[in-house]
């Protein structure tokens, strides 16, 4: 286990559920100081609450990500509990289906603010803070989704997934002159509150598409961004890390099989 991660201010976008708060659980086993931020205070609140009584150091903040106001006030309401901010986890996100055929402008553009805009916002209201860190991180939960492959329904979602990226190798230029680093995790099928709920056969024939023969875990995730985040990944900026147990490498299904 690393230890650089202890004692520092970490941020994670989206973590009332899901991915985020098994990537808040795994900073804050680390010792992190973890604020977590979604915009639906109960499931936030209690979250936070959850994750303290596991003893963790977990706070919640009420922010929309897409919105530059809040986010600011966000970035300024970790500096103020924690003194700085070190680690910025921008998770946030959402992935409703929606055919092309159906695609609207509101549908298209809603998703690209609270996917893509949200990541831009987040990552400039920090740049002041993490400048002031001995040890600047930003990773971003993008997708295999998009970057690497698709799935019907969701064109929107994929294009904002893949916008992430282009995002992320201009800014890592940009921010390496300040020492932040910035870097993506890509998760494939992963066994968050959602996915259960689609039920027992719906989990086990997505399972069965996963060489590891498994669906992901939200902690998973949250050792991957852990590592992208830690004192031995100083050197890696603007690249992305699959977790996804293998999912992408098949060329047919036959190749599970072979
Ligand atoms: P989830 O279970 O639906 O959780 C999404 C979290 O983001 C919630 O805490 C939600 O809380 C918050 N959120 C959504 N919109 C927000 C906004 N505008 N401002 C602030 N918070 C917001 O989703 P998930 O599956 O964990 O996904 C998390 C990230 O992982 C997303 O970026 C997603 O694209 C990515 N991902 C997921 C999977 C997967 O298998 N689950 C695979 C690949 C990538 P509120 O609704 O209360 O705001």
């Amino acid at each position: 286990m690393s230890t650089s991660l202890r004692h520092k201010s970490v941020l994670v976008t989206g973590a009332s559920k899901g991915i985020g708060k098994g990537i808040a659980r795994v900073f804050a086993h680390h010792g992190a100081k973890v604020v977590i931020a979604a915009r639906t205070a109960a499931e936030g609140e209690a979250t936070a609450t959850e994750l303290s009584q596991a003893g963790g150091q977990v706070s919640f903040v009420a922010a929309d990500v897409a919105q530059r106001a809040d986010v600011q006030r966000l970035i300024a309401t970790v500096c103020e509990r924690h003194g700085g901010l070190d680690v910025l986890c921008a998770n946030a996100g959402a992935f409703p289906a929606c055919k092309l055929s159906d695609m609207t402008d509101e549908a298209w553009d809603g998703l690209f603010a609270t996917n893509v805009r949200s990541l831009m916002l987040c990552v400039q209201a920090a740049i002041p803070a993490l400048k002031a860190s001995s040890a600047p991180r930003i990773v971003v939960t993008s997708s295999i989704t998009g970057p690497i492959t698709g799935y019907p329904g969701w064109s929107h979602y994929a294009a904002t997934k893949a916008a992430q990226l282009g995002f992320l190798r201009t800014a890592a230029i940009e921010l390496a002159r300040d020492r932040i680093t910035i870097n993506a995790v890509l998760p494939g099928n992963i066994l968050t509150e959602a996915l259960v709920g689609m039920g027992e056969t719906y989990l086990a024939s997505t399972a069965a598409c996963v060489p590891l023969g498994k669906l992901g875990t939200v902690e998973d995730i949250g050792h991957a961004a852990a590592f992208l985040a830690s004192a031995e990944a100083g050197y890696i900026t603007g690249q992305t890390l699959v977790v996804d147990g293998g999912q992408i490498l098949p060329e047919s299904p036959a190749a599970l099989t072979a």
